[in-house]
């Protein structure tokens, strides 16, 4: 039997792990990720994400950013900036990993890699503690 993989269809277009998202982890009206499309619980930001709704992307096979000929694109590079220097954790990584390695073996790598070293809870890249113990996140 195939193990469940955690975080199956919660990868986005931009490469964001929707199952690290403290809006998607909390426990009052918690986001149902970025592909539920009409989901009033996600962030007003993901709402109004200019690349979720971004034309060319919509013409994509995949489904991903890197299928687009303007691959990286500004807005792109921009979320992954400030990705990368808030949260130290990068969407053009994750892209590249999954186009590299394949989206199995992502998802493989972002479980353990956002597990909680003492209880094994699920982190939230928007928070330096695990939600569920409290143990501080090591980066
Ligand atoms: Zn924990």
């Amino acid at each position: 039997m195939v193990q469940e993989l955690k975080y199956q269809s919660l990868i986005a277009a931009c490469g964001m792990n929707c199952g690290l998202c403290i809006g998607y982890l909390r426990d009052k009206n918690p986001s149902g990720g970025c592909f539920k499309k009409d989901d009033l619980n996600k962030p007003g930001s993901c709402r109004n994400c200019v690349i979720v709704n971004c034309k060319a992307l919509a013409k994509t096979t995949s489904g991903f950013c890197y299928e687009c000929g303007k691959y990286p694109c500004s807005r792109l590079k921009r979320l992954n900036t400030r990705y990368r220097t808030k949260y130290g954790m990068s969407m053009l990584d994750n892209l590249n990993f999954i186009t590299g390695k394949g989206m199995q073996s992502f998802l493989e790598n972002e479980q353990s890699r956002w597990a909680c070293e003492n209880c094994g809870a699920g982190l939230s890249v928007h928070r330096p503690f695990c939600l569920e113990c409290k143990a501080e996140v090591k980066k």
